[in-house]
């Protein structure tokens, strides 16, 4: 055949346990199929046959546990099959909190402890595999019929939905390998900026909020109660990021620590959680896929999740621009801002920033191009405890007019006029 009408498609066979390492040109995206075997990505089984369509920059693996041949249409940035991986560590944890879901089922929910299947955390450095392994968790168990939920509170790379935020959903599916978490009725809280530092307060007061909406959700659901839940987390894990994880710990009585590729973070939590005897803490191998991301490469991917949201995976989402006057909308910034002045404080006494305190914020031009958050909270001091209905993009802040431009994922009115806003800016390409 002649060069010319070669085909671009390339054959590739997986021997039992290993897999196909892919990352997606930065600039098309890649066909994938499964031709004959069983296989999965992060968890989900590929349909025979099906031609998949990964979008650009996407990197994943193909696992075969039995063997398979996949067909790949498009170029790649890089290709490779291992037939090293922690797949069967990770099975096998999976199989343990199998147990303990059946476990929680058969008892009578009266019983609140024992009706509780596992609350199973991730923890590890930044690039450690830890949303993937989340994500095989969730999928694996939603494939024997579980409804577990999965809790995301990486404020810099989340899954569920856009930077700057923690939130939970229920997975009832398993995750598909291209669109990711379907977007239903995740139960999302807005922090505001991609690190925690900020303002660790409010990190934790959100925390607070999102365990103490799924335990109310729990103790009404036996079905949830029993499927347990994943929460991924920051990989931040020195100082500050340290503490924040035994917070999340405890606030969400997890039952199961899994520490992905670090001893001394395994050592540390088993030692500070020794006298916790129903804690497990695992520690497992990070997978040779994980692929390591800079700060740059980071911060473009806040910028995708941002756009995707607004625009869809593949641009298949049309967003509204709508206008709407100043007096309309309401901005609070939470924590921070300026302080009590000296002058209004007691002699000797020290002005200190609320980090939880709500600040009126004037509309004008320095929101442009800024990501709101719109509240479903009824009354400004419900603000803090409430979670978000969705997100706004401010395009135009006409000062003449009083109006105010902004991009939103439909038409119509906001479900309310209560905007938060936190540091989270995007720039439209
Ligand atoms: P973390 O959550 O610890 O920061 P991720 O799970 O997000 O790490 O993994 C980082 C990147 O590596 C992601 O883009 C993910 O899709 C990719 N990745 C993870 N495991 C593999 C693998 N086995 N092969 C190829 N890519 C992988």
């Amino acid at each position: 055949a002649g060069s010319a009408s070669a085909s671009t498609v390339k054959q590739v066979k997986l021997d039992r346990e290993s897999e196909l390492r892919i990352e997606v040109a930065y600039d098309s995206p890649l066909r994938l199929r499964l031709v004959t075997g069983t296989a999965e990505i992060f968890g989900t089984e590929l349909p025979p046959q099906i031609w998949l369509n990964f979008p650009p920059r996407l990197k994943l693996a193909v696992f075969s546990w039995y063997g398979a041949t996949i067909e790949m249409d498009g170029t790649t940035e890089l290709d490779y099959t291992a037939d090293e991986t922690p797949m069967v560590s990770y099975v096998n944890v999976h199989a343990i909190l199998e147990g303990r879901r059946n476990r929680a089922k058969a008892t009578s929910s009266n019983d609140s402890d024992s009706s509780q299947g596992p609350r199973v955390i991730v923890v590890g450095p930044t690039d450690s595999g830890k949303s993937t392994l989340s994500r095989m968790l969730v999928s694996w168990a939603a494939k024997q019929g579980w409804k577990p939920t999965f809790v995301d509170l990486d404020i810099g790379q989340g899954s569920i939905t856009i930077p700057g935020c923690i939130a939970a959903t229920p997975i009832e599916l398993p995750i598909d390998p291209v669109e990711g978490i379907p977007l239903d009725m995740p139960l999302v809280y807005f922090f505001g900026h991609t690190t925690p530092s900020n303002n660790v307060d409010l990190y934790k007061a959100l925390v607070k909020e999102l365990a103490r909406m799924l335990e109310r959700h729990f103790a009404g659901n036996a079905e949830s109660r029993a499927a347990g839940m994943v929460i991924n987390t920051m990989g931040w894990i020195e100082g500050i990021g340290y503490e924040l994880l035994l917070h999340a710990i405890d606030t969400f009585n997890a039952t199961v620590v899994l520490v992905l590729g670090q001893e001394k973070l395994w050592s540390m939590l088993k030692d500070v959680l020794k006298n916790k005897p129903n804690v497990d803490v695992v520690k497992l191998q990070k997978s040779g896929g994980v692929v390591s991301r800079n700060a740059k490469v980071r911060q473009k991917s806040r910028s995708h999740r941002i756009k995707e949201y607004f625009y869809g995976l593949v641009n298949d989402l049309s967003p509204h621009s709508n206008i709407a006057n100043f007096g309309d909308l309401v901005v609070f910034r939470i924590g921070g801002g300026p302080q009590a002045p000296r002058s209004a404080l007691p002699i000797g006494a020290e002005p200190a920033a609320d980090p939880t305190r709500l600040v009126p914020v004037s509309i004008n031009r320095d929101l442009l191009h800024v990501v709101l958050a719109v509240s479903f909270a009824k009354e400004p001091d419900e603000i803090i405890s409430s979670n978000v209905a969705g997100f706004i993009y401010i395009t135009d802040v006409d000062i003449q007019r009083k109006k105010i431009t902004y991009l939103a994922p439909c038409a119509g009115e906001l479900p309310s006029k209560y905007l938060i806003v936190g540091t989270l800016t995007w720039l439209e390409t």
